[in-house]
This record gives C-alpha cells, sequence and structure tokens, in this order.
C-alpha cells in the first residue's frame, strides 16, 4: 500500500474546549476493506457549527470535522477489488455500523439502523487524508471537477433523498422553505424532477433571486403577512402538494403544513431542537396530511447525482462560493456563520 507519508495537516476540534485547530498528525493507515483518500477539497456545513457550537457531542472528544468531499485513492487496505490508488472518487458522509441487525443481514450503508456519521463518529475531511470503507466510495469521471463532486455528498445528496422521501412525482406543486445549501439545491433539483410550480420561500432577498435564477417560479418571504394568501393564489386555492422545509424552526414547520393541500406531503429536512406543533389534529387528519422526518440518502443517489453532473443536466459550479486552504478552516466556519456572501457552500481546500 505504500506511498503514503506519516503525517498530515488536518484540522482538529476539541469537543471540551471548544478550540479548532490545524495540527500535524498521523496518516491514516487503510484497515480491512478500507480505502485512505487524498482529499482534493471538503465542504463546510451547517451541522458542522452544530458541532463546533457545542449543540452535539461528538463520539471522540478530538475529531476531525468535515463530512462532504471528494478526493483520490491514495491506498487500499486488504480485500479492497474495486478500487486504486489515483481513482478519482466522492464519498459518502456515513458508514454502516457493522453490527446492528441490518449490518449482520448484509444491508450495508443503505440499511444501517446506527448509520456512523463522519466527522461527528469517526474522524472528517478536513484534513489532507480520510480513511473510509471502500464502499462509501463513488468514481467521478475525470471532467467533473472534485470540487463540485465533492459538495454532492450532502449539500446535494440530502436534499435529493428527499425526492425519493416523498415520492415527488412531475407536475406536483412544491414548496421549498429555507434557502440555504439545502433549499438552494432542492429549487434545482426539483425543477429537473419536472415539480410546477416550484415555490421557494427565504426572508434574504439575495436567497430568492439566487432561488429564481435556479429555477423557482414563484419566491415569496416567509415573514410576510400575505404569504399564506399567496401561496394559496398560486396553487389556485388547492395547496401544495409537496413541501420541504429546510429550516427546522417550529415557525416555517407550521406555515410549510397550512400550506399543503389535500393527500399533501411535508418533508423535514432542516434540523432544530424546536418542538413540533402542527395545530388542530382534525385539519390534519381530514387533509390527509403526510409529515416524514428526511436524512441522508442511498449510495445510488450519489451514483445518480454523479451522472447527472457528469451529463450536464444539474449544473452544481455556482454552489462553490469559496474554496479556501485548509489552513483558514476557522475563518471559513465565520464566512458560514455570518453568512458572509450568502454562501451556498465554502469548501476547504487541503
Ligand atoms: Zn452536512
Ligand atoms: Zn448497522
Amino acid at each position: 500500500m505504500g506511498g503514503l507519508p506519516a503525517t498530515m495537516r488536518a484540522a482538529r476540534f476539541d469537543a471540551e474546549t471548544k478550540a479548532l485547530t490545524v495540527e500535524t498528525v498521523p496518516v491514516p493507515a487503510p484497515g480491512r476493506g478500507e480505502v485512505v483518500v487524498r482529499v482534493a477539497a471538503c465542504g463546510i456545513c451547517h451541522s458542522d457549527l452544530t458541532q463546533l457550537d457545542g449543540h452535539f457531542t461528538p463520539r471522540l472528544p478530538v475529531i476531525t470535522p468535515g463530512h462532504e468531499t471528494a478526493g483520490t485513492v491514495a491506498a487500499v487496505g486488504d480485500e479492497v477489488d474495486f478500487w486504486a490508488p489515483g481513482d478519482r472518487v466522492v464519498v459518502a458522509a456515513g458508514r454502516p455500523c457493522g453490527s446492528c441487525r441490518e449490518c449482520r443481514h448484509g444491508g450495508g450503508i443503505d440499511a444501517c439502523e446506527r448509520l456512523e456519521i463522519m466527522a461527528f463518529d469517526y474522524d472528517g475531511a478536513w484534513a489532507e487524508y480520510v480513511v473510509t470503507p471502500a464502499t462509501t466510495l463513488v468514481g467521478v469521471p475525470e471532467h467533473v471537477p472534485l470540487e463540485q463532486a465533492a459538495v454532492l455528498a450532502d449539500a446535494v445528496s440530502t436534499p435529493y433523498g428527499a425526492l425519493d422521501t416523498v415520492g415527488l412525482r412531475v407536475a406536483e406543486s412544491v414548496g421549498i422553505w429555507g434557502l440555504g445549501g439545502l433549499g438552494t439545491h432542492l429549487v434545482q433539483l426539483t425543477r429537473i424532477s419536472g415539480a410546477s410550480p416550484i415555490v421557494a420561500l427565504d426572508p434574504l432577498p439575495a436567497a430568492r433571486e439566487r432561488a429564481l435564477g435556479l429555477g423557482a417560479d414563484f419566491v415569496l418571504d416567509p415573514l410576510d403577512d400575505a404569504t399564506p394568501e399567496r401561496l394559496a393564489e398560486i396553487t389556485d386555492g388547492h395547496g401544495l402538494d409537496v413541501a420541504f422545509d429546510c429550516v427546522g424552526r417550529a415557525s416555517s414547520i407550521a406555515q410549510a403544513d397550512r400550506a399543503l393541500g389535500h393527500r399533501g406531503r411535508l418533508a423535514l429536512v432542516g434540523m432544530s431542537p424546536d418542538k413540533l406543533t402542527l395545530g388542530a389534529e382534525m385539519n390534519f387528519v381530514r387533509g390527509r396530511h403526510t409529515v416524514v422526518g428526511h436524512l441522508g440518502y442511498r449510495m445510488s443517489h450519489l451514483v445518480d447525482l454523479v451522472e447527472l453532473v457528469a451529463r450536464g443536466r444539474l449544473d452544481v459550479s455556482g454552489s462553490i462560493s469559496a474554496v479556501l486552504p485548509l489552513e483558514e478552516a476557522a475563518d471559513g466556519v465565520r464566512r458560514l456563520r455570518e453568512h458572509e456572501g450568502n454562501p451556498i457552500r465554502v469548501l476547504l481546500k487541503p
């Protein structure tokens, strides 16, 4: 397996002191069935902020953040048959636990009941190298930039998976609450899936403007008192077939649920500790509403997205707001936290 250096630079987060520092650490070695990937780029995600702010405690006391990455295979462990050094790959953000009921039956990453999440349960990719099971990799064609492949691993694949979760059909009306990384990509993905009309909602004018450019038919300010009425008008009084909440706040979820039409489905994609309140139970029952939580994606979704980008069906080039050197990880985190330049994704390049 040779070829790996002994040490590398990696961002390290200390859960106790909340310090994020870039340090020199040993390069991981690939175990049986594992691959070491030379990281080309890794995104900074809102869920990274959740961890850095102390709302979510990582499993390891000191951990390397970053779960949205692509790169090239640097070394493979024993029993890795399908990958070789130099292969260009995007890395799924989770790995199977290997011991739950589903894993015992061979279900792997798509079925695992206790999926381990990169950067929360094991070291992530704000580093020069990352180690991951070979089953978490999807090949990336030569002409797709690895920066673009990196954002597929969460910011695009998680909303793409949500289309499956709600079973979106062509010509269904959709509302998308929250136009950050998840919601902006949902606008693009519902557009290429044939949804109609697409209504995108965000308090930030710049985010709404961007959504119009990416395929939204209507954009609304959720804080505007006239918004519920506008939603009814746009759908000719029927309400939405599908709503996606990418905010996670009780207020946006309640507004999204109220905007649903008969047999409307609401997918909760954003996350927060807020309590769910859905109004009168009988309205929910009468409307035959479905509310469903959505997290993550299947490996096949990542395969689909590489295909769509490679064939030019999906353009994620505009999703890369900035690429910073790994040494500036803390500045990248600050940019996302302060919404500096309204970023979709800030990437770190080791
Ligand atoms: Zn994420
Ligand atoms: Zn499992």
